[in-house]
């Protein structure tokens, strides 16, 4: 059985070599072997597409045409040649590895992995492609590419984007790289994925691979390759006032009946800007209310709390209000809750207007607190 496995592997990856001999795209770094240019070429294509860096490239290699002119050149200089590849780290990071390869290595690009990837700027996939297409290692170069690829080929349901599934991959390509080509066989994944296995519609009429895709026998080369894209967490920073009166009595504010902590209560609160804006911001919207306060410092205490998309990050800050308008119309309505009701008849609760009220630290635990509020309460 295994040795079955084994045979069909060879096929494929010979069938794939078959089809790159005749279907080769024809880019100006594949005129030599020289590990410099294919350091270039692979460093340019990252977050540009070919045709695009193409005329970038022929004129990276006028200029710096070997590896110790590049080394030798100014940032200045190498930066403005990069001028409209965008992301200029990456011409800095080619520019420091390259003058660590003249000093530490005698201006040779190293052959080991371990020394490729100490290089700055390369990480496994570039020396992957380098040690593979240059010196003709055995060396996997694992992209977005590949990992769509084999996903495809071998009916991989694991989301290509996590560590399982990039592990699980990587260990395929080792096991299925050819001896003799492992070079054209990297570049020929690159050509394979770039015009037929292509991302959202892959082009299996005119696969060479179609009798060796296992997605494809069912009927899964849509669905593949699982990509789960991980939510962006959102930064916020909240300036929260911890205000009370003279009288002992602490001004809170019911959120909204809808989104995040809906109908919970909180600390008077400000997100985005500076401090100093959101200071102006909360006493001007307390204005509104019939609450003046002066906000004093800022307190010790800073609350992370992260929510599915959001990161608040909040810091407190003492204030007193000098003056609070009882009598204001629109009232806030406090039903239901008997606690509730028992501390406002009681006037550990003040009504205020709209979603505010004035409460006594007594009173706190008869309202259902927003959580990452409910952690100042200690300071009050
Ligand atoms: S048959 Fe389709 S899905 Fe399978 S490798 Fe070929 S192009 Fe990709």
């Amino acid at each position: 059985m295994k040795q079955v496995e084994q045979q069909s592997q060879v096929a494929w990856t010979q069938h794939l070599l078959n089809w790159y001999d005749v279907h080769k795209r024809d880019l100006p770094w594949r005129e030599s072997k020289d590990p410099y240019r294919i350091w270039v070429s692979e460093v340019m294509s990252q977050q540009t597409r070919i045709e695009a860096m193409r005329p970038y490239f022929e004129n990276w290699v006028l200029q710096f045409p070997t590896l110790e002119s590049l080394a030798s050149a100014e940032e200045d200089t190498v930066v403005r040649a990069w001028q409209g590849l965008g992301y200029y780290s990456r011409a800095r990071n080619l520019h420091q590895g390259v003058k660590e390869v003249v000093e530490t290595y005698g201006g040779q690009v190293p052959r080991s992995r371990k020394e490729m990837e100490s290089l700055k700027g390369v990480g496994s996939y570039t020396a992957g492609a380098v040690l593979s297409i240059a010196y003709n290692l055995r060396e996997p170069a694992v992209d977005g590419n590949v990992l769509r690829v084999y996903a495809r080929l071998y009916n991989i349901h694991e989301d290509i984007l996590g560590t399982v599934g990039k592990k699980v991959i990587t260990s395929l390509v080792e096991d299925t790289m050819p001896y003799d080509r492992p070079g054209d066989f990297n570049e020929a994944l690159m050509d394979f994925g770039a015009s037929i296995c292509i991302p959202k519609t892959p082009r299996c009429e005119s696969c060479p691979l179609v009798q060796d895709c296992k997605a494809k026998a069912e009927g899964t080369e849509q669905v593949l390759p699982i990509r789960i894209k991980k939510t962006k967490v959102q930064s916020v920073q909240l300036y929260v006032g911890i205000i009370s009166t003279v009288d002992g009595y602490y001004l809170l504010h019911r959120r909204p009946k809808e989104g995040l902590l809906q109908n919970m209560w909180e600390f008077p609160s400000v997100e985005g800007g500076t401090a100093e804006s959101r200071k102006v911001e909360l006493i001007e919207g307390l204005q509104s209310i019939g609450v003046t306060v002066t906000m004093e410092r800022p307190m010790a205490k800073e609350v992370t709390h992260i929510f599915s998309h959001r990161k608040w990050t909040m810091k407190g800050y003492r204030g007193e209000a000098t003056e609070v308008a009882i009598d204001m119309p629109n009232p806030i309505v406090l039903e239901g809750d008997e606690a509730v009701q028992q501390a406002v008849a009681e006037g550990q609760i003040i009504p205020l207007k709209e979603d505010w009220i004035l409460c006594r630290k007594e009173a706190f635990h008869v309202l259902p607190w927003a959580g990452p509020h409910g952690k100042f309460i200690d300071l009050c």
